[in-house]
């Protein structure tokens, strides 16, 4: 994620499928079993989630540990407490980061130097990451950047204005941290026996890119990180690091792909509550996001449309410059995907603009344009 930040977007959605055994977090510094030798807690952090979920696993002699929290004072006392009080005695002998966001990665140096033990990531979001702690903030001063948000209609103050942003949020921890200098590589399909049990490691896509997941089918339990949300849905961006990737198409195939879960999963994700209902949720996602597309769609109808103009499609509020970043990398991506599918069409315009306008002369049948899922109310900070 480009300059460290994660955002999801708010959804309401019905969930009534959904079932969730747990009303509440672990209180801080305290961790609550979920399933034999699977140990859930949470860890403080700024923006509206007000939380993250982490995971420990427990081994003969140790424990893994599954993401980290936020790069912040606050949330490594609150590790030293875990692991004064929690461990029964026991080391971390290995810490899995599900991808490279801060809330994640954020103490995997602390951990790993504490304890002298691997990383476990895949290989894009090691290095991704890596390349991330190296190069903060630098989209916010390139010609790069400055072409990326020209071309979806920002004003030329914005990447200022986006600087400024910048400065402030490195202090809430949203900055990438240094990363441990060497790392364990994860791929799709290996295993990791852990005590009794054996952890497959499912790999998903578009929220970045390489998600690691991982899957107990003796315990029915799945840690999901950022990959299946119960209530939010992840974010989805373009960034001008990439400025012509296409991240919804790896969204959409690996909700595909989780699909075939079992239903009775037990699904522990690393923001809101553990739950109960994997394939109905992945189906309100495909859902939801074919829905915004064909909205967009719809738009681009009537005239040619540029990605800041999309925005109220998706979003119902006035956006402050770190929400319209987010905002705008999510519209990107759902072009992207139209045009890919030859649904939409993307011009540059004699301004240096991308517009967009619908090509599919099927789309008059497949519209409905006052039944769509309302615009969410903002991209959310988490
Ligand atoms: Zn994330």
């Amino acid at each position: 994620m480009i300059n460290g930040s994660v955002f999801s977007r708010g959804l309401a959605l019905s969930n009534q499928e959904l079932k969730y055994p747990y009303s509440d977090h672990p209180a801080a510094g305290t961790t609550r079993e979920v399933a034999d030798g699977v140990r859930w807690l949470t860890m403080p952090m700024g923006g509206s989630l007000t939380h993250i979920n982490l995971y420990l696993l427990e081994d003969s002699d140790g424990w893994f540990v599954v993401d980290t929290g936020l790069p912040l004072k606050e949330v490594t006392d609150l590790w030293d407490q875990i692991c004064a009080d929690e461990l029964g005695g026991k080391p971390v002998k290995g810490v899995i980061c599900t991808h490279m966001h801060p809330d994640h990665i954020g103490n995997a140096n602390y951990l790993t130097d504490k304890f002298r033990c691997p990383l476990y990531m895949t290989q894009a979001e090691y290095y991704q990451a890596c390349a991330f702690s190296n190069r903060a903030g630098s989209n916010h001063q390139s010609w790069q950047g400055e072409q990326f948000y020209l071309r979806a209609g920002m004003p030329g103050d914005y990447l200022e204005q986006l600087r400024k942003m910048w400065e402030a949020s490195s202090k809430g921890g949203f900055s990438m941290p240094s990363m441990p200098n060497g790392y364990q590589r994860l791929q799709h399909g290996d295993t990791l026996r852990i005590g009794p049990n054996i952890w497959k490691i499912v790999v998903g896509a578009g929220h970045s890119p390489e998600h690691a997941c991982l899957h107990c089918e003796e315990l029915g339990i799945m840690l999901s990180g950022d990959q299946i949300l119960p209530i939010i849905t992840s974010n989805v961006s373009v960034h001008p690091t990439e400025p012509d990737a296409n991240p919804m198409k790896f969204w959409m195939e690996s909700h595909d792909k989780f699909m075939s879960t079992p239903d009775d999963t037990f699904i522990l994700p690393a923001h809101n509550l553990p739950f109960y209902g994997v394939r109905e949720r992945l189906r309100e996602l495909i859902s939801h996001h074919e829905d915004r597309m064909l909205a967009i769609e719809e738009f681009c109808a009537n005239q040619p449309a540029n990605a800041r103009e999309l925005l109220p499609v998706l979003f119902a509020r006035k956006l402050d410059p770190r929400q319209m970043m987010m905002a705008l990398g999510e519209a990107i991506a759902h072009t992207h995907l139209l045009v890919q599918r030859n649904r939409l069409q993307r011009t540059l315009d004699n301004n240096g603009v991308y517009q967009f306008v619908s090509i599919d002369p099927d789309l008059a049948r497949r519209a409905h344009p006052d039944s769509h899922d309302r615009p969410a109310d903002g991209p959310i900070l988490v």
